[in-house]
């Protein structure tokens, strides 16, 4: 959606009438930062505020642009940087401190000025972000506006743990650059810092590589996909298709688009590409990095896959080494994600290549093919500076001392590596995996892979557990996947994506503030229900002009016979966030609508080609089960039908 600055708001801004928007009551920060001390009064941030700038870092460029795209549609504009050598008066102070922690920061809004000092400018970008969250949700709707009140507070925090992350599979189904940028955003106001990028799979390669062109105009499209649940393989004959190609890439140019967009917010890319299994996409593009040579198609269908690398052959590690040389170039990360997880060894057993392979290298068991090739890829990347990553089936065989292991299958993976003293990072699929159920009442949902993971079972996440203080040592952080077989569309990966991840966001940030889970949870559900603004910051940008937006993609899939925006029951209060689906009786009209985001409202209008978008201004709970919409919505609506006439 492009960003609409209205004219009226400028005005205001600039000529001195106009509303004050009050603070907030409620300090609520998401995640939990580590001393909150409110005081008496406000500050005023206007369209003059200025941003002084108090050392010379380039870095702390970034910082204040963070504001930008929340301060541009209260006032038309961002904050107006300049440096000095003094904290100023009226303004917002920004300056770096070595003595305090890297990634710490201390924020302080006093009635005469506000003030931050980070231990880096990463820990001045978080601080913005806390004060982001601390902008009044009415200054988005309203019209006028000259200033919005901060309250005088000062918030000390630092995150507890060093690897925040969020994977995004890219492959079963493919996002855009805007939308990839949107995740990163929604990653940016939760602090989150590394971004795994899922880029390869059996249903699509989405990297472009020189050196193996066919990747993209092979590997990138499959033929058709599956409509539904995977009854058991693409070759049964239950399975329905849509007879649709499918496909989508990046262009390195987009990749280091994203990586530089990524930077600019302090997070960190990890690209993954996945080896020795999830293999189709590349054998289908290079028929003789599979064990028969056999051409296969890009897959259609979900579930596992027996069809992997050769790992006999030399030609597969000349062409791995290939893609890595150009994946390193194209990511400065210190990891790489090498996959790594179900790779079957049917295929390898009936090898002659691979079995000439496991006796050249005394090798027992097919499985040690794996660990055979994970060990030369992850010396390939160590020599060029890099580590790797992989899932925690790496761990089964002989695993060297240096992988780090992604624990997916529970915790297990994770503690084994750590009590060995591998480096490892928690993402199991009972606390982690934002592609499960939200609810109980599944039919109500969009068709998800499975499971249940509600929004405390993310909050509970202890990545510390069973472990010693020396193992914990070797526990990064904690990662939350979206795994997409079932997300097709964008506003439905944001609808599995939050609350949840803000859930992970106060468990790789703030996991020592959860003594008393009970009390602590009760916190964090307070908080993100007070998040009107999130809705805001996330979902809309902060575009509301008083007229509708319109998106012909949010549209499409708002309109759709067969939406899939069909959400949540209003007896949770718990699951505040995503969309509840109604009918509204509107002047003898029946008017589908979505009540987003806390007290967001979305009203399709199908025969007018319109979607209208009412911003949230209160708490969603605050409506009762009969009464899903605030008494003044007709009138409301009357005033936007008129803008639609
Ligand atoms: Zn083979």
């Amino acid at each position: 959606m492009k960003r609409l600055i209205p004219l009226v708001v400028l005005c205001a801004a600039l000529c001195g009438c106009g509303k004050v928007i009050p603070a907030d009551d409620e300090v609520a920060v998401v995640p939990l930062p580590e001393r909150v001390a409110k005081g008496q009064g406000t500050f005023l941030l206007t369209a003059s505020t200025e941003a002084v700038l108090l050392s010379g870092d380039d870095s702390l460029a970034c910082v204040t642009g963070a504001l930008d795209p929340v301060l541009e549609p209260v006032f038309g504009q961002g904050l107006r940087v300049r440096h000095a050598d003094v904290p100023l008066d009226g303004a917002l102070n920004i300056s770096c401190d070595a003595a305090m922690p890297a990634d710490g920061y201390r924020l302080e809004i006093t009635p005469g000025r506000a003030e931050i000092v980070a231990g880096s400018a990463a820990g001045a970008f978080y601080a913005v972000q806390t004060l982001r969250q601390l902008i009044p949700a009415a200054a988005y709707g309203a019209a006028n506006v000259r200033a919005v009140e901060l309250p005088v507070v000062t918030i000390e925090d630092k995150p507890c743990l060093g690897y925040r992350g969020m994977m995004l599979d890219v492959c079963r189904h493919f996002f855009t650059v805007d939308e990839v940028k949107e995740a990163l955003d929604i990653m940016a106001l939760h602090k989150l810092n590394v971004f795994h990028w899922h880029l390869t799979d059996d249903q699509g390669w989405r990297i472009e590589i020189k050196k193996y062109p066919k990747l993209t105009e092979v590997g990138s499209v499959r033929s058709r996909t599956l409509i539904g649940r995977d009854p058991g393989g693409e070759y049964d004959e239950n399975c329905k298709f849509d007879e649709t190609p499918y496909g989508g890439y990046y262009t390195q140019d987009e990749i280091r688009d994203i990586v530089d967009y990524a930077a600019k917010r302090f997070i960190t890319v990890i690209p993954e590409i996945e080896f020795p299994g999830h293999a189709v996409g590349a054998l289908a593009s290079y028929p003789w990095l599979g064990c028969t040579g056999e051409q296969y198609e890009v897959r259609q269908t979900w579930d596992i896959d027996d069809r992997v690398f050769c790992i006999g052959k030399e030609t597969t590690f000349e062409f791995i080494e290939g893609v890595l040389e150009e994946v390193v170039g194209l990511f400065p990360s210190e990891y790489i994600h090498i996959g790594g997880d179900e790779c079957p060894t049917v295929m390898w057993e009936k090898c002659p290549h691979c079995k000439a392979r496991m006796k050249a290298e005394g090798l027992r068991r097919p499985r040690q093919l794996q660990n055979y090739a994970t060990a030369r890829v992850e010396k390939f990347l160590n020599a060029r500076g890099r580590r790797l990553i992989g899932w925690d089936e790496i761990l089964e065989g002989d695993v060297t001392p240096t992988a780090t292991i992604m624990s997916w299958r529970g915790a297990k993976g994770g503690i084994e590596a750590a009590r060995q003293g591998n480096h490892a990072i928690m993402a199991p699929t009972t606390n982690c995996y934002l592609d499960y159920y939200q609810t109980r009442d599944t039919a109500r949902e969009p068709l998800a892979i499975g499971g249940y993971l509600p929004v405390e079972k993310v909050y509970e996440l202890d990545p510390y557990e069973q472990l010693t203080p020396a193992e914990q040592a070797c526990i990064l952080g904690v990662q939350a996947n979206l795994w997409t077989e079932y997300i097709a569309t964008w506003p439905h990966a944001e609808y599995m994506l939050l609350p949840r991840l803000s859930a992970l966001a106060e468990v790789g940030w703030s996991l020592d503030r959860k003594d008393g889970m009970e009390k602590a949870y009760c916190c964090f559900n307070s908080n993100a229900r007070d998040f009107a603004r999130f809705g805001q910051l996330l979902l809309n940008n902060g575009q509301w002009d008083g007229q509708q937006l319109i998106s012909p993609a949010y549209l499409a899939e708002a309109t759709s016979p067969d939406t899939r925006l069909v959400y949540k029951d209003l007896g949770k209060p718990n699951h505040c966030y995503g969309f509840q689906y109604w009918i509204l009786d509107y002047k003898g009209m029946k008017i589908p609508y979505m009540r987003g985001i806390l007290g967001q409202y979305v009203f399709t209008l199908p025969e007018k080609n319109a979607v209208i978008v009412r911003l949230g201004h209160k708490r969603s709970d605050t409506y009762t089960a009969d009464q899903h919409y605030p008494d003044d919505i007709n009138t409301w609506l009357d005033a936007a039908m008129d803008l639609l006439q």
